[in-house]
């Protein structure tokens, strides 16, 4: 197989299995398993195929996709043959999302992606959510009811799975098109930014919102989908007209987003009430039974480490396990008395099993040496902060390491941004990659204004404006 086309790597542009992208350790093939959900015998065979076709190095990105570095031109026909031949990937045809929609873990019981037909029919029917209305949330130290305020309240994969249908027939959506479909349950989506956002407001019943923070509907969830679809083909059209302005649906002015809500008949409704934080690991008890979420450090981890955890989850009769959008794998279905082990498994193996983990709290880009853009090594940058920036971190504070300022691994605003700039970082309070620099500064001296007392951890912690990390 050939590189891709110059064409169709153009900005917007997204890698899969067939389309990779060429990073400073070779190139990047990103799979996308069916429904974003794997068996642990699946895991094993990706880590296997990770060690042997790529550099070892397996990646979850800030969309819940895996990948696999490092991966030489010569052999990415075979490792893809051998891909599709196992359904470990699905990829569709053209230039539009791999996968448009995104939803939380722990929603997809049975444990297998619903079928078309099954998905159509559990939203038609506006059934509340099949992952079952008790979701009680613990840690594995320290259980703890997080109470039923905010309880799934529709079928978000089914949901999803229509939406992924009918985006497919949308022509022209740019690749990195997204929908969060949240189903308002304990795992809220909010921290992650989208260009639509559909929201469980009640049983079976949702609110669309919009990148300028308007909301949409009541919508019952038959109809979301063509309300979505409505929103997308008119995106999908500016988009063609002006494929340099418009990029993302935020980027519409406001004119023709009222156009387009004119065009769905929806009414402006009030935002969904707010949830709090959603916990990012640990152990989790559904309706449905055990289940937990394990991070990867900054959404990264050698091929050996995932296969060892990919033999515990077997251990554990594991029965599937999702690609979480915290740079995580969800375990769900643990036989009870397997879920602590597991945990305690993958902590020995340096990932990540506790909420407060000051590194669930920073994202990092690949940096230097995997990407060929990259200012800086911002992933041993990342693990120097976690360490040295804890005291801040505890405090609820997001930190973003981003190589340069491309921005992969967060589009929304965190509360201190770091980009990096001729072996400095561009210091940014409150803001994305883009916004001002109060300061140019090396690593340490960042270390140094970041320890308590200190001016930098002083304006961070005081920051409240930005939203809560994800
Ligand atoms: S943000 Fe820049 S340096 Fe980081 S991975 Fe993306 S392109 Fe590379």
């Amino acid at each position: 197989m050939n590189a891709p086309a110059p064409e169709a790597l153009r900005r917007g542009w997204c890698p899969s299995a067939l389309k990779p992208m060429e990073t400073g350790d070779g190139w990047l093939v990103r799979l996308h398993p069916p429904g974003a959900v794997l068996t642990p015998a699946q895991l094993i065979r990706i880590a296997g195929l990770a060690a042997h076709y790529g550099n070892g190095l397996v990646e979850i990105s800030a969309r819940g996709n895996l990948q696999i570095r490092g991966v030489a031109l010569s052999t990415h026909p075979e490792l893809v043959a051998t891909l599709l031949a196992e359904r470990l990937v699905e990829e569709h045809g053209g230039d539009g999302p791999q996968r448009l929609t995104l939803v939380a873990p722990f929603v997809r019981f049975p444990s297998h992606r619903p079928h078309p037909e099954e998905a159509r029919s559990a939203v038609s029917k506006d059934v509340p959510a099949r992952s079952g209305a008790s979701f009680e949330t613990r840690t594995a130290s320290a259980p703890q009811d997080e109470g039923s305020c905010c309880e799934p309240r529709i079928d978000a994969p089914a949901l999803a799975e229509v939406i992924e249908i009918r985006g497919r027939t949308i022509p022209g959506l740019p690749a990195k098109c997204l929908v969060i479909i949240d189903d308002g349950g304990p795992l809220s989506l909010d921290g992650f930014a989208c260009d639509l956002r559909v929201v469980a407001v009640a049983s079976g019943t949702v609110a669309i919102g919009l990148p300028d923070g308007r909301w949409l509907g009541p919508v019952a969830t038959a109809r979301a989908p063509e309300q979505v679809a409505v929103l997308l083909t008119a995106f999908a059209t500016h988009h063609r007209d002006n494929p340099d302005a418009i990029r993302r649906l935020r980027d519409l002015p406001p004119t023709l987003l009222d156009e387009m809500i004119l065009a769905t008949g929806l009414s402006q409704t009030t935002p969904p009430a707010a949830r709090p934080a959603p916990r990012r690991a640990g152990r989790f008890v559904t309706a449905q039974g055990e289940a937990a979420l394990i991070g990867l450090p900054f959404g990264r981890c050698d091929a050996g480490t995932l296969h060892r955890l990919g033999e515990a989850a077997l251990r554990a009769a594991v029965a599937d396990i999702a690609l979480s959008p915290w740079r995580g794998l969800a375990f769900s279905g643990p036989a009870p008395a397997a879920t602590e082990p597991l945990l305690a498994f993958a902590k020995r193996l340096g990932l990540i099993v506790e909420p407060d983990d000051p590194r669930l709290s920073i994202e990092a880009c690949a940096g230097k040496p995997a990407c060929l853009r990259a200012q800086s090594d911002a992933m041993a940058d990342a693990a120097a902060l976690a360490e040295a920036a804890a005291p801040l971190l505890a405090t609820g504070a997001s930190i973003h390491v981003s190589a340069c300022i491309k921005s992969c691994a967060r589009m929304a605003a965190s509360d201190l941004t770091l980009v990096g700039r001729e072996g400095g970082y561009d210091v940014i309070v409150a803001g994305t990659t883009r916004g001002e620099p109060i300061a140019k500064l090396d690593l340490p001296a960042i270390l140094a204004r970041l320890r308590p007392g200190q001016d930098l951890f002083t304006r961070v912690s005081e920051r409240g404006t930005s939203g809560p990390s994800g």
